[in-house]
């Protein structure tokens, strides 16, 4: 998340509970010569933190023979944050401290077709449930990051046109959500969580990554110079939708032929596979047939993965990510799909962008989104501006 505000102070508060988390542990002398700031700026503000309850003093101060310096370390326990991730039909709430450790999950099979009230009663509940569970106060809750099926217009949080979310368009999911405990919100589709909960856990020092969800759908999550890229109107990353040559007899959902989506996602392949006189719906029964290894399903797969690697080939050398991890559905199907996407971007990319570039699965699979909204909201949390805000606000009272 970018700082909200341009005016964030480089060495404010905010700034340096950045340098604290990224140290683990640190003297407030040692932060005087990493930042150049006079000393006594440098105590109040760490102070404020310290009030505030986002630092705390360090248990093992490192003795060098004289008076035992006292280090600060990030409490992470300083307040919590709820991540949802709502899927197509499938819902999951997760709790999560400040430092990305999760408390305590519920999931429920819920249709995001029953509309607004209906799933996001649903969450208000979880997020009950979640900290009575835990034993949190409601006052702990410091924000919510949430994941929805469609395009999101990220700054407001509401939905554009979502095609499988009726009823859910330009909807307010914030102020829905945030009530009378005037909490901030974060919307975003559910794959750009995905990229953040792999970058997260996986890859901490992967700054450009592109995460692919193939499921029913194909979508990518880009992460560049560490920031989710949402493009001009939050529409970037729609990769489901960029045209395969040789496909044009085959005409895509969304009116155009040849996408790449209606040739190798979820739907495609079931469809193919019926065809073959085999019993499938849906992505997850290809997967369980590539699973009991019928031969004609597992080649299904694999030229779906040289389907999504045609296009991620394209995509590598525009953005020459580090790392791109295969998520969803069609991802769990053994390494049959990995080893097309391999096959194509490594035979079509130039040798510099495929130099260095680590193409795995994910490790997280179906837990990857609910841990990247926990990220998100995490991130807004301990956002230098917003932090800087916050204690002004409680200097000012
Ligand atoms: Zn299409």
């Amino acid at each position: 998340v970018t700082p909200e505000e341009p005016n964030f102070m480089p060495n404010g508060p905010g700034a340096l509970l950045g340098v604290i988390r990224r140290a683990g542990t640190i003297t407030r002398t040692e932060l005087v010569a990493e930042t150049g700031l006079p000393r006594s700026t440098l105590v109040q503000r760490v102070d404020a933190l310290l009030d505030r309850g986002l630092l705390r003093v360090g248990s093992a101060a490192p003795s060098t023979g004289g008076r035992r310096a006292a280090t600060l370390e990030f409490n992470a326990e300083a307040g919590v944050v709820l991540g949802v991730d709502l899927g197509a039909t499938h819902a999951r709430a997760a709790l999560f401290d400040l430092g990305g450790q999760q408390r305590a999950e519920v999931t429920g099979e819920l249709d995001i077709r029953k509309g607004p009230d209906t799933v996001l009663d649903w969450v208000d509940q979880a997020s009950n449930d979640l900290l009575a569970q835990t034993a949190t106060a409601p006052d702990a809750l410091l924000a919510i990051g949430v994941g929805v099926p469609g395009p999101v217009e990220f700054a407001s949080g509401r939905p554009v046109r979502p095609p499988i979310m009726p009823g859910w368009d330009d909807y307010d999911i914030p102020g829905r959500l945030a009530g009378e405990r005037r909490i901030p919100v974060l919307v975003d589709n559910d794959v750009n969580i995905m990229a953040l909960g792999e970058q997260w856990t996986s890859w901490p020092s992967a700054d450009h990554l592109l995460c692919i969800k193939a499921a029913t759908g194909i979508g990518c999550g880009i992460i560049i110079r560490g920031q989710i890229h949402r493009g001009a109107q939050g529409a970037a990353g729609d990769i489901g939708h960029v045209r395969l040559a040789g496909h044009d007899d085959i005409i895509c959902e969304c009116g155009n032929v040849g996408c790449l989506e209606a040739v190798a996602g979820g739907r495609a392949l079931a469809r193919a596979a019926t065809q073959m006189g085999l019993d499938a719906h849906g992505s997850r029964d290809v997967v369980e047939l590539v699973h009991t290894r019928v031969p004609e399903v597992i080649a299904l797969v694999r030229q779906a993965g040289r389907d999504l690697g045609t296009v991620l080939a394209g995509l590598v050398n525009a953005l020459n990510p580090s790392v791109i991890v295969l998520g969803g559905d069609l991802a769990v199907a053994d390494e049959h799909l990995l080893a097309g996407v391999r096959e194509i971007v490594y035979q079509r990319s130039t040798t510099l962008a495929t130099r260095q570039l680590q193409i795995a699965r994910s490790a997280l699979d179906d837990r990857a989104a609910v841990i990247g909204a926990g990220v998100m909201a995490i991130e807004h949390v301990l956002d230098p501006a917003v932090v800087d805000r916050e204690l002004r606000a409680l200097a000012a009272v």
